[in-house]
């Protein structure tokens, strides 16, 4: 993996071979006064998947100054207001700024009928006079979503989440969403060459039964990479200088891109 620095530095993998393109859009929790609500970019063969657009992610991906055909598809890990409440805006804006091109969003059955009512009460047009062309498809393991293949796994938290895997070309990169690690999670993990896993706390905490901790993230096998994200606002500087220097485990930080 090869993790540039908002500002652009290090390459250890050559660019050549590299299959799978991660920028990190944000990596707050839901109440972060200064980071963006934690979402990503995933880019493969010219194809860009939108992971998750909460509130404040919306105003990270506008600081992009995106094309607004820029987005292929988004993948939602689950319906917190800090993970779907972006869309409104988002979409709004899309047409607004001409976008033409079909988007495709991914998620549970239940999650297309939130998101009807959420498009319905934001204004978000879904019928002909829609400016550009919105599918709703019901995301499952096996399934492809542009050049990615898909796996997905559920993990514990407060509301159905599942986790994602997407790979191509033989390289693999899972999101973890919200939540503590399933077993079915575990094994899914165990095949990621990059892992981007929540972080709640730094210390195991029985009042955050649906968030997982430092020492649950560590005991991850498999991949070579675990970056932390989505990181309890007063347990950031903790987890910051616990993985100081660690081989495995990486801070992430808003703007950070990854290759896969
Ligand atoms: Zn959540």
């Amino acid at each position: 993996m090869v993790a540039r620095s908002p500002a652009g530095t290090s390459l250890h993998r050559d660019e050549a071979e590299l299959a799978i393109t991660v920028s990190l859009n944000g990596v707050g929790e839901a109440f972060d006064p200064d980071e963006p609500n934690s979402s990503a970019l995933v880019e493969a063969h010219g194809f860009t998947l939108l992971i998750d657009c909460g509130h404040s992610a919306v105003r990270a991906l506008w600081q992009r100054h995106m094309h607004p055909d820029q987005i292929d598809a988004i993948y939602l890990t689950h319906h917190h207001a800090d993970h779907v409440l972006g869309l409104v805006p988002l979409l709004d804006r899309f047409g607004f700024d001409g976008r033409r091109r079909r988007l495709v969003i991914h998620t549970t059955q239940w999650g297309i009928n939130h998101l009807r009512r959420l498009f319905e009460i934001g204004f978000v047009r879904l019928d002909e006079k829609s400016p550009f062309p919105l599918e709703f498809r019901v995301a499952a393991s096996g399934q492809a979503i542009g050049p990615f293949a898909v796996d997905l796994a559920p993990t514990i938290h407060a509301v159905a989440t599942r986790a994602i895997m997407l790979s191509v070309d033989g390289r693999h990169f899972a999101w973890s969403g919200d939540g503590r690690p399933t077993d079915e999670a575990l094994t899914l993990y165990r095949r990621a060459h990059v892992l981007m896993h929540e972080c709640y706390a730094v210390t195991p905490d029985r009042n955050t039964p649906y968030h997982a901790d430092l020492p649950m993230v560590s005991s991850i096998e498999g991949p070579e990479r675990i970056g932390l994200y989505h990181i309890g606002v007063a347990m950031r500087d903790g987890v910051r200088h616990k993985v100081l220097g660690d081989k495995r485990l990486f801070f992430a930080e808003t703007g950070m891109v990854l290759n896969v």
